[in-house]
């Protein structure tokens, strides 16, 4: 279902104690600010300790609702260290970042990998918000659309179309995570609008018209609404702003 969007991916910050402010302090100006039906499905995305505490100060879990950063491919077993879907959808989860750039560069997640996740996470019931995103080198070389065309292809499109309706995909140029170097709302809208082409011609023009696709990489309360007032641009997945509460409660505003 294509709606208005907003996930904050925590990373690797914050303490329980800070987490727990932080959680307090958007779900409460949230709750002053009565958004209505302008309030967007805004998605809070903790690492795993602190998964549990956030979820319970989230109310009922539908909006704000919770999701995770990763979990391991297997369902269950001897993997020491790991954490499976099925434990995190047991303490609420409703959502799954996959193929983020970091984990795809620092953790050597590709396309075969991510496939075994989504399949995992699906069957789970987590919804995955999908990332794709060209590094500088790849924009300057102008190879940009064949990059994302190639990781939608190998990476989502795999999918039935009932999994697919289950995805979010998140455009991050990766130039642009925590650089401070924004893409342009035109950058963004471009690039959006071609991965809607690449879903109609996937699956068909009324699934691409019912995907939700965010932007992320330096977004903020600044160049937030402008973002989102793009055609193709249905919310975002923020990183460092979603670290403080006005500032994402101000992203959240955004639409
Ligand atoms: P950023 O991160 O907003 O800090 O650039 C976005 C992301 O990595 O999801």
């Amino acid at each position: 279902m294509r709606q208005k969007f907003v996930a904050g991916n925590w990373k690797m910050n914050l303490t329980l104690p800070e987490a727990q402010a932080l959680t307090s302090e958007i779900v409460n100006m949230l709750h002053d600010e009565q958004l209505g039906a302008n309030k967007p499905q805004v998605v809070i995305c903790p690492p795993f300790p602190l998964l549990s505490s956030v979820g319970h100060l989230l109310g009922d879990g539908t909006n704000p609702a919770l999701g995770a950063q990763n979990f391991h491919q297997q369902e269950s077993g001897a993997y020491t260290g790991e954490v499976s879907a099925k434990q995190l959808h047991s303490v609420g989860c409703k959502y799954v970042i996959l193929g983020h750039s970091e984990r795809r560069q620092h953790f050597r997640e590709d396309d075969a990998l991510l496939g075994q996740k989504l399949k995992t996470g699906l069957a789970n019931g987590l919804l995955p918000i999908f990332c794709v995103g060209e590094s500088l080198e790849t924009r300057e070389a102008n190879e940009t659309f064949d990059f994302i065309s190639k990781q939608l292809q190998d990476g989502l499109f795999h999918l039935s179309p009932e999994d697919f309706d289950k995805v979010v995909i998140a455009y991050e140029p990766i130039w642009a995570i925590g650089t401070g170097k924004t893409a342009t709302s035109q950058q963004a809208q471009e690039v959006h609008a071609f991965i809607r082409e690449q879903v109609a011609k996937a699956y068909s023009p009324e699934v691409a018209a019912n995907t939700t696709i965010l932007y992320g990489g330096s977004a903020n309360a600044q160049n937030a609404r402008e973002l989102f007032s793009q055609p193709d641009v249905d919310g975002g997945l923020i990183g460092g702003a979603s670290l403080k509460s006005r500032d994402f409660v101000e992203i959240i505003k955004s639409f």
